[in-house]
């Protein structure tokens, strides 16, 4: 059976989901589709027209390759393409989307989709193999545990097949890693099938709408992430916190549309909404200067009250060049496993580090002690920072530790990385106040924050 859908988009459908409904038929073992449409580019610039498909069938969202040239899936039952999901092809209406994400003037995009169905199943291609079968067994205990939080492979807009990812992040070596391709969680099963027990893997996917990018992390499927028919960001966002999971928004102040479209924050009932965490380190400080505002709307959420957690996420989509500083998680956690992982990540025991070790400890009079991400009483506290260690290769002259409170410095240390630097500051902290510690260079480029430790108590002032 073979079916053709031919249309066309203007303007006026940017930012849109266009869906177009089709049937398949009993016994249907393989689905083919095909989706081009012309022109590619709208013939001045260098930034082409964006436009990717979603597949539905009736028991649900069976993938979509977002932003690959590929958009040419085969989803059969025991097989699908890179961002899509095998399993059975049920008789029916299905949906194919075509997700609109830039369409730049003039517009008038003309499209085709062929639909094939096809009553023979699809061979699984060859698997990948696992990168380093000799890798040492994780650590595992209580402790201090280094990873990241976002990423992607070829079954969205990356390069790295699940294998490469797996092998860049231990490289990197990192405890656990999150994979977080747009709008698919299709790759997740095989990257947890090779991290086997040397590398803790945490189900993620990256809300990648056309207004704004959100990691959800520790959900197991397919998230919704169309913001469309009246459902808001902040219910999609507070959906999977109700269920248990880690909502970050990503990058917030990364440059918008056309350069990078849907990728700068623009959701009003999300500042914050119902989010906590916020990734202030998107790929390497050094390329990307829209992360010191992502860092000061950090401190200014937290100047208004909300419990936000900073975090960070390399946003690998394929080997980045060795000049890069990427910044890694270091997570305070029970264990090294993905739901403890989350928990402290919940928590804000967590600081974002380009390789130096970060401790910011606040005792108070009555001898309870907050880690960073805690709440301590208010009064006289004694805090201690301290800083050490680093990345081999890295220039780590001209550091300098900062005692940061309300968003402003209080205190500077200078640093010999090596020789580490630990001190304590006498502070008397009122309700509302927080510290934090920010690690910067002689140009002020970034190369460690530390999540606040908050004054108050548990759930007052801070919501
Ligand atoms: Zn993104
Ligand atoms: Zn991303």
């Amino acid at each position: 059976m073979h079916q053709v859908i031919e249309g066309q988009l203007t303007l006026d459908h940017m930012a849109c989901h266009v869906p177009h409904r089709f049937d398949v038929p009993e016994n249907t073992g393989t689905l083919r589709l095909d989706f081009s449409f012309s022109p590619r580019h709208p013939g001045v610039g260098n930034i082409a027209h964006q436009l990717s498909i979603s597949v539905y069938g009736p028991d649900g969202a069976r993938g979509t390759r977002h932003n690959n040239a590929d958009q040419s899936p085969v989803i059969s039952r025991s097989w699908a393409s890179p961002g899509y999901l095998p399993g059975e092809i049920e008789a029916g209406e299905w949906v194919v989307e075509i997700d609109a994400h830039r369409i730049l003037p003039p517009g008038n995009v003309t499209y085709r989709i062929e639909i094939a169905c096809a009553a023979e199943d699809c061979e699984e291609p060859a698997v990948d193999s696992i990168p380093n079968p000799l890798r040492a067994p994780k650590r595992k205990g209580a402790g201090w545990y280094t990873g990241d939080l976002h990423g992607h492979t070829f079954h969205s807009d990356g390069k790295f097949s699940p294998a490469d990812y797996l092998e860049t992040a231990h490289q990197r070596g990192y405890d656990f890693v999150a994979l977080t391709d747009h709008n698919t969680v299709s790759a997740v099963p095989h990257v947890r099938r090779l991290a086997g027990n040397g590398i803790t893997v945490i189900d993620g996917v990256e809300l990648t709408t056309f207004h704004g990018h959100a990691l959800v992390l520790g959900l197991e499927g397919w998230i919704d992430w169309r913001v469309k028919d009246g459902t808001t960001m902040s219910e999609i966002a507070r959906a999977v916190l109700d269920r248990g999971g880690l909502y970050v928004i990503a990058h917030p102040k990364s440059e918008g549309h056309p350069f990078c479209t849907g990728c700068r924050w623009a959701f009003s009932d999300m500042l914050p909404g119902p989010a906590r965490h916020v990734e202030v380190w998107n790929r390497s400080w050094t390329e990307r200067n829209h992360n010191e505002d992502a860092v000061q709307m950090f401190y200014h959420w937290l100047n208004a009250g909300y419990r936000m957690v900073a975090t960070s996420g390399t946003d690998t989509h394929r080997s980045a060049p060795a000049d890069h500083r990427l910044a890694a998680n270091r997570v305070l956690a029970d264990d090294n496993t993905p739901e403890a992982i989350l928990n402290a990540l919940r928590r804000g025991n967590s600081y974002v580090t380009s390789g130096p070790d970060l401790m910011l400890r606040a005792v108070a009079v009555d001898g309870s002690t907050a880690e960073m991400g805690d709440v301590v009483a208010p009064g006289p506290v004694r805090l201690t920072c301290g800083c050490q260690g680093g990345k081999a290769g890295a220039d780590l002259t001209n550091l300098s530790l900062r005692l940061i409170r309300q968003g402003k410095e209080v205190q500077r240390w200078h640093v010999r990385l090596e020789q580490g630097l630990q001190t304590t500051v006498n502070a008397v902290a009122e309700p509302g106040n927080w510290f934090a510690l920010e690690l910067r260079d002689r140009t002020e480029g970034l190369h460690g924050l530390s999540n606040p430790v908050l004054v108050g108590e548990e759930g007052e002032p801070w919501h």
